[in-house]
């Protein structure tokens, strides 16, 4: 695996998932279903954690929500997904947990944002109320700072201090330093109400790349807690993909990063748990877990033949991540599986060789054979019709060799 060094923090239990310390960056998503809708809402959490999600969040925004949660919560156990739930509150946390104790207690974190938690006052009451709740119910909370909400007292006060220094920042540095101040003098409230430091998380989201590179680093040289990751508000399609995967990159591959979240904005009626997948698929590029089997596939070109290729090189990629949930428990060890599929003669049987299994189809003016490799060697030449089915033969055969639990292993004897 990878020989990142991540940073020391102290590890936080989430409802059972352990986020910090030396445990897995944990992968963490939101759902999008109004919470009051508990059936839609936990469907909707349950593919996510089906998907691979270990924390799930959702909005808790009114006192319909508040009731639905421990209702989501025992649909979870019902259906045997019981991942953590965490409590999104802005603005009327304090009344919500305090209102129905059922919801603080059936929720496994709540997300506090310092910068609206007290709007408009002089005091934190509100924000105290949040964090005793999270003392009597022996909850974590995650201060999360985002920047479109940031603190704008903090900030002002910030700018104004700025302005009398000799030599002042520019404003952007001085709205990064208060987006890391209000994370850091939150979380020292929180201290000082009573939460311990392994029930605390920070966050500090902006949706610029190099200006998250530059707050989370600003954070993580000033504490221990353990921080969750993500870039806010990344967008649509290709471009919340890469700015996500862009800036999380950067930080994991320092060690910082305990915990993270692709927010993506899927099309209307898109498929929610693609947040899941990038997420995965940042830290299994990055070497730091690993989730499911790659598939290495070449892009095509001008002597890459009709789609035949690219059409292999899905339907195994979406068999693979379609296995997962059942070799997941009884093929230990198979998301590290490798497993090429490329387009002709010039690349394809040397990167298949570097795969478990590889398959180098023909190319123009190739002929019409596709050797297959297993483990560096040629194993066998497929031709005709069904060299999809035949492939797929073969890979499971490997999958069932290299990984397979025999069956006395299974039951424990
Ligand atoms: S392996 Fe062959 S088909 Fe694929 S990109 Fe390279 S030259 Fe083109």
């Amino acid at each position: 695996m990878a020989t990142i060094v991540r940073r020391p923090s102290v590890a936080v239990n989430v409802g059972g998932v352990m986020v910090g310390g030396d445990h897995p960056i944990a992968v963490q998503s939101m759902t999008n279903t109004d919470t009051a809708d508990s059936a839609g809402t936990a469907n909707q959490v349950m593919a996510l954690a089906r998907a691979g999600s270990e924390l799930v969040r959702v909005t808790v925004n009114t006192e319909d929500a508040a009731k639905a949660v421990p209702h989501i919560v025992d649909a979870l156990h019902k259906f045997g997904l019981p991942v953590p739930i965490v409590g999104d509150f802005h603005y009327n946390g304090h009344i919500l947990l305090r209102k129905y104790p059922e919801c603080a207690r059936a929720l496994a974190k709540y997300r506090i944002n310092p910068g609206n938690v007290n709007i408009g006052k002089k005091h934190d009451d509100n924000f105290r109320t949040m964090v005793e709740a999270a003392v009597e119910f022996s909850k974590p909370v995650r201060i999360g700072v985002n920047w479109g909400s940031l603190d704008q007292s903090l900030l002002t006060r910030m700018m104004d201090e700025n302005a009398k220094s000799p030599r002042p920042l520019a404003a952007r540095d001085v709205t990064i330093n208060a987006i890391v101040a209000s994370g850091l003098l939150s979380a020292q409230a929180a201290e000082s109400y009573g939460l311990r430091r392994d029930q605390i998380i920070i966050s500090a989201k902006v949706s610029n790349v190099q200006d998250l590179v530059d707050v989370y680093r600003k954070l993580a040289s000033q504490c221990d807690y353990a921080l969750h990751l993500g870039l806010t508000e990344a967008g649509m399609g290709a471009k919340g993909v890469v700015a996500t995967t862009a800036a999380l990159s950067i930080l994991l591959q320092e060690g910082i990063g305990d915990t993270i979240r692709a927010s993506l904005t899927p099309p209307p009626a898109g498929d929610r748990t693609e947040e899941v997948i990038v997420s995965q698929q940042v830290l299994q590029s990055l070497g730091l877990r690993s989730f499911t089997p790659q598939v290495t596939a070449c892009p095509g070109c001008g002597r890459t033949t009709s789609t035949f290729f690219q059409e292999l090189a899905e339907r195994i990629q979406t068999y693979l991540r379609e296995q997962m949930p059942l070799w997941k428990s009884d093929r230990p060890g198979v998301e590290e599986l490798k497993v090429a599929v490329m387009g002709c003669v010039v690349n394809g049987p040397g990167e298949s060789k570097h795969a478990n299994i590889g398959i180098s189809l023909p190319g123009t003016f190739e002929e019409p054979v596709a050797p297959v490799y297993v483990d560096g060697k040629l194993f066998r030449t497929l031709r005709g019709d069904g060299i999809v089915e035949e492939f797929t033969t073969i890979l499971n055969d490997y999958v069932e060799r290299k990984y397979g639990v025999a069956e006395a292993e299974k039951v424990g004897a």
